[in-house]
């Protein structure tokens, strides 16, 4: 599983920063969460083609999140996409996007399906999972949980011992049955091994609110917003409705999370070394996001 960070900015751009968006691959899917202004532009920079995504979420209707999409999706037209782009939002994404379609001539090349959503566990298959919950932001905003499924693994050094292998029974004890093989009894708590799924919560514009924990809870990664330096944050952010480097951190330390990347800096900002270092006093394994940054999950 592979993050790629295409722009770590909040309201206005910098040199070094675009605004926000990321992409998280897994298998065959490319999970966009947000699309600043400028996107595109940071996938080229990325190598990344952009027919590569098969998801966009989108946190909120502010600008500095959703301002690439029109061009996005006008060049995954010119690219012959060929998938459904499945667009997830919250409540009146439709007729933002249908509002975005008619401002200018804007002619939709791709299929797309648009889905808003608000609480709870909004796509399944057979690998993961995607949540959203409500936060706490000036307009109607969600954030993300990607879980993937709890898996098992062969023990192979015990289905050896039966001269099992690279057999189709395996797969159903993959699938948690119990097998028999040339008259043994082979069951599935002694021939595999359970391998936890990944959890990757994002969490973007919000104060600090009950949800936040919620969704954030036992992530294997948390990615958050932090805005400000804390002092900051009580000059500049009069309706408090971002986080700050010190709340970040306390959120992943208080859900348990194991790793904290921040994101969605301000411009005040040209270097996150104090805001890193004002989190990492409260949460150690914390990096600071920069845009075309990768990590491995
Ligand atoms: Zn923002
Ligand atoms: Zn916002």
């Amino acid at each position: 599983m592979k993050l790629v960070f295409l722009g770590t900015s909040s309201m206005v751009p910098t040199k070094s920063r675009n605004h926000t968006s990321m992409i998280l691959f897994y298998k065959d899917q490319g999970i966009m969460v947000d699309c600043g202004e400028g996107t595109q532009k940071q996938l080229r920079k990325a190598n990344i083609s952009p027919t590569k995504i098969t998801k966009l979420l989108i946190t909120h209707w502010h600008g500095d999140h959703i301002l690439g999409i029109p061009g996005l999706i006008q060049s995954l037209g010119a690219n012959q996409y060929s998938k459904t782009l499945e667009i997830y939002g919250p409540k009146g994404t439709r007729e933002f996007f249908q509002n975005m379609r008619k401002s200018f001539y804007f002619p939709l090349r791709i299929n797309l399906k648009i889905t808003e959503i608000e609480k709870g566990v909004f796509f399944k298959n057979n690998d993961f999972q995607l949540e959203s919950m409500p936060m706490n932001h000036d307009v109607p905003c969600v954030a993300y949980s990607f879980r993937e499924k709890d898996k098992l693994k062969i023990n192979t050094e015990y289905t050896r011992q039966f001269g099992l292998e690279q057999h189709p029974l395996l797969g159903k004890l993959q699938k948690g049955k119990d097998i028999t093989y040339k008259g043994n009894k082979i069951r599935v708590q002694d021939a595999t091994i359970g391998k936890k799924g990944e959890k990757i919560t994002f969490i973007l514009d919000t104060s600090n609110c009950s949800n936040a924990l919620k969704l954030a809870k036992n992530s294997d990664l948390l990615v958050a917003e932090a805005t400000w330096e804390h002092n900051r944050k009580e000059k500049e952010d009069h309706d408090y409705k971002h986080l700050s480097a010190r709340e970040a951190a306390q959120l992943a330390k208080i859900s348990g999370s194991k790793k904290l990347i921040l994101t969605h800096f301000s411009q005040r900002y040209k270097t996150t070394d104090g805001i890193l270092k004002e989190a990492k006093k409260i949460f150690q394994n914390t990096t600071a996001a920069k845009d075309l940054m990768a990590v491995e999950v």
